[in-house]
């Protein structure tokens, strides 16, 4: 054994690393043996010890304060989603009023496509990638219908056309090119899900609006995992959920973005009062007007409860910074890469993308034995408190996220895969 693989090392590495973890601001679940070695954050990320506080902070304040709750202190729950704003646009690289925390993803895609999916028989068309998350390509589906067009021709569906599912940005050009002139919307993952392969979302915004369509982005997995400049990007809405990399719990209040050029659309919307303008609102007139920006398209007052565990999350990344988190997520998925590479390349074959900057924290294993064996391994690892996620037919998901995984988890993962195979 070489000394990358020696757990002296990994803790060599996790003492020395430029950014200390913030484990310790996380409530780690626990396995026979102590902490379990997570790497799962890409599905639900792990509960900050601030959360309980903040939930608290409103359970008390509710209990104390009633109605007057909405209109009293810094966490007054009449603003409370403005508290998210600033946070939230240093993250994806936004202005404050192009974001907004509301609803949940699907719900947010769907709002966004009755404002920036307008079909007309010329252009009735709307582009995702091939096996998309299955909730986006139910909501796109639905909404070419909902408006009379035919999913079957008006659905256009890119196939990966590299190994492992991946795309080449040639791919998606000759797509976005070559049906161009019937698009309304290009709808684009900026991190897919399946292979953590993520997208140059700047890139593929300029080719969608030079063929006169509007491009979209889900960031379900790109949020907190990889650094975004949305605002500059030019992408014309984006929306992305808070329970993966931001870790503020099942189901948590969701994401999203309108780029400022539409804060005063006159598109349609499918309004609600909390997307009136704040100033009259409580005039409680008949008229809509909404607020310009994201919190436009607001349709209730916030969850107050959903949100809280957002804000102590955002504390974090607000301590760390999006570019050091990069910097750590590149070096624990580079460390990952190389235990797979140089110990366990004749059992796991690595379909993310091989550049680093070409993908997230997220490596999407494909066991080379097949699914029974996949199966195998994925239950012994769980068996020994190391969990991933398992993907059909063969493939396993292992996500570190920088804020609380360390080189120590990662080397656990290669010994389990390394045990696994001396029981084969
Ligand atoms: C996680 C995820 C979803 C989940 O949608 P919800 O509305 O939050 O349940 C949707 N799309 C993508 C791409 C995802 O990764």
């Amino acid at each position: 054994m070489t000394e990358l693989h020696s757990s002296e090392h990994a803790f060599a590495l996790d003492a020395a690393d430029p950014l200390p973890t913030l484990r310790a601001q996380f409530h780690i679940p626990q396995h026979a043996d102590g902490d379990q070695a997570y790497f799962v954050g890409n599905s639900l990320g792990l509960q900050p010890r601030g959360v309980r506080a903040q939930v608290e902070d409103v359970l008390d304040k509710w209990s104390m304060e009633a109605v007057e709750g909405h209109f009293r202190g810094n966490s007054q729950w009449m603003r409370y989603h403005q508290l998210m704003r600033e946070p939230l646009a240093r993250i994806v690289g936004a202005q404050p009023e192009e974001v907004v925390a509301m609803n949940s993803l699907t719900a947010n895609l769907h709002l966004m496509m009755v404002s920036f999916y307008r079909p007309t028989a010329e252009r009735p068309a709307i582009l995702i990638e091939a096996g998309s998350f299955p909730s986006d390509r139910y909501a796109v589906e639905s909404q070419i219908a909902f408006h009379g067009f035919d999913p079957g021709t008006d659905l256009i569906e890119v196939a990966a056309d590299l190994p492992g599912g991946l795309f080449s940005m040639a791919a998606i050009e000759q797509a976005i090119t070559e049906h161009g002139h019937r698009l309304a919307l290009v709808l684009w993952p900026g991190v897919q899900y399946r292979t953590g392969q993520a997208f140059d979302v700047t890139e593929i915004t300029r080719i969608a609006h030079a063929q006169g369509a509007l491009c979209g982005v889900d960031l379900a997995h790109a949020v907190g995992n990889i650094p975004l400049e949305l605002h500059d990007s030019d992408v014309d809405f984006a929306v992305w959920c808070h329970y993966k990399y931001l870790n503020s719990g099942p189901g948590a209040v969701a994401g999203c973005f309108v780029h400022e050029r539409h804060a005063r659309t006159d598109a349609p919307r499918f309004a609600g009062w909390w997307g009136h303008d704040a100033a009259t609102r409580f005039q409680m007139g008949p008229d809509f007007q909404p607020t310009p920006g994201a919190e436009g398209w607001q349709l209730s007052n916030p969850p107050i409860l959903g949100l809280a565990p957002l804000r102590a999350s955002l504390d974090l990344f607000d301590q760390v910074g999006m570019p050091a988190l990069r910097e750590k997520s590149l070096r624990l998925t580079g460390y990952l890469e190389s235990l797979i590479q140089q110990r366990l390349a004749d059992t796991l074959e690595v379909l993310s993308p091989a550049d680093p900057a070409e993908r997230g924290c997220q490596l999407s294993l494909r066991v080379r034995g097949g699914r029974d064996e996949g199966r195998s391994l994925f239950d012994h690892l769980a068996a020994n408190g190391v969990l991933g996620d398992w993907r059909e037919p063969d493939v396993i998901r292992i996500s570190p996220a920088p804020l609380y995984n360390t080189h120590h988890d990662v080397l656990r993962f290669a010994d389990g895969v390394d045990a696994w195979r001396k029981t084969r």
